[in-house]
């Protein structure tokens, strides 16, 4: 019997679910696809009232919580999400942060546990396809909780064997050098920052580029939902025309597929549908 084309995506806090992935969400979703957005922390960690940082006076964790939580629900709406499922952990915070040592954080979270969590909403769901981050957390990016969040979902497509393809989110080199030249040559202050030469994905790992250009719009909104941590997310003070261009495409780097697909796709339901 035919399952319902389903697609989950599983991320580390409120807010990552926009840049590298809001415009599958919402493309697949009005394609008729169900969507399933899986957040693994309460974003304990971000920016309080008045972008007060972890640690300062003021910061008030539950709060913060609660505020990014609603932010995610907004943002959730914008981009048509069908079902959105918290798993609840605490915000381990960047590396190197005081919260890293917290019994609760969820880098510290046994991998077995967590992923047995995931793989019931995998039997639950069903999804063809899953999407989360690389072994860097994406690109390089190295946060622990994205850290975790890849190691989690590994265990849990290895142990359900349900997904047929396994995608990791993707920054293409070449694409961030471009993205960075625009940013300049718009007049942007950038100082005499660099795009590093390991900075990103490499090409050659990208298999897979979904045009997402119709629903640009969608995803600022839903990136604009995340008000509170607005001071960390940069491109929102791009000029309008870089940041169509930054989210006009979404890659991806396939690293499972049961069934037949083209090396370079356009589509991660390739071969899946009938
Ligand atoms: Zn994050």
């Amino acid at each position: 019997m035919d399952r319902e084309l389903t697609l989950m995506v599983v991320h580390a806090h409120p807010d990552d679910e926009c840049l590298s992935t809001g415009g599958i969400l919402a493309r697949y979703t009005e394609e008729g696809v169900r969507t399933v957005l899986v957040t693994c922390t309460n974003g304990e960690q971000g920016d309080g009232d008045g972008g007060v940082k972890p640690g300062e006076d003021g910061h008030d964790d539950a709060a913060v919580a609660a505020r990014r939580l609603a932010e995610l629900r907004e943002s959730v709406a914008h981009l048509g999400v069908d079902h959105l499922e918290l798993l609840g952990y605490r915000d381990s915070g960047m590396d190197g942060w005081a919260g890293n040592g917290h019994p609760d954080a969820f880098a510290n979270v046994p991998v077995e546990e967590a992923a047995g969590r995931l793989a019931a909403l995998i039997e639950r769901y069903r999804p063809q396809v899953v999407v989360t981050y690389d072994e860097t957390g994406g690109g390089g990016y190295g946060h622990p909780d994205h850290v975790q969040t890849h190691r989690i979902t590994v265990a849990a497509v290895e142990s359900t064997g349900i997904p047929d393809k396994f995608y990791y989110t993707a920054m293409p080199r070449s694409a961030m050098k471009q993205m960075f030249e625009l940013m300049r040559d718009s007049g942007m202050d950038v100082g005499d920052f660099e795009v590093p030469d390991d900075f990103g994905t490499p090409d050659e790992r990208v298999t897979t580029v979904v045009d997402v250009a119709p629903y640009t719009e969608r995803k600022l909104k839903a990136l604009r939902a995340h008000e509170s941590q607005g001071e960390n997310i940069f491109l929102l003070r791009m000029p309008e025309e870089t940041q169509q261009r930054a989210f006009s495409h979404e890659a991806f780097e396939r690293v499972l597929s049961k069934v037949r697909t083209p090396t370079h796709e356009e589509d991660l339901f390739t071969g899946l549908r009938h």
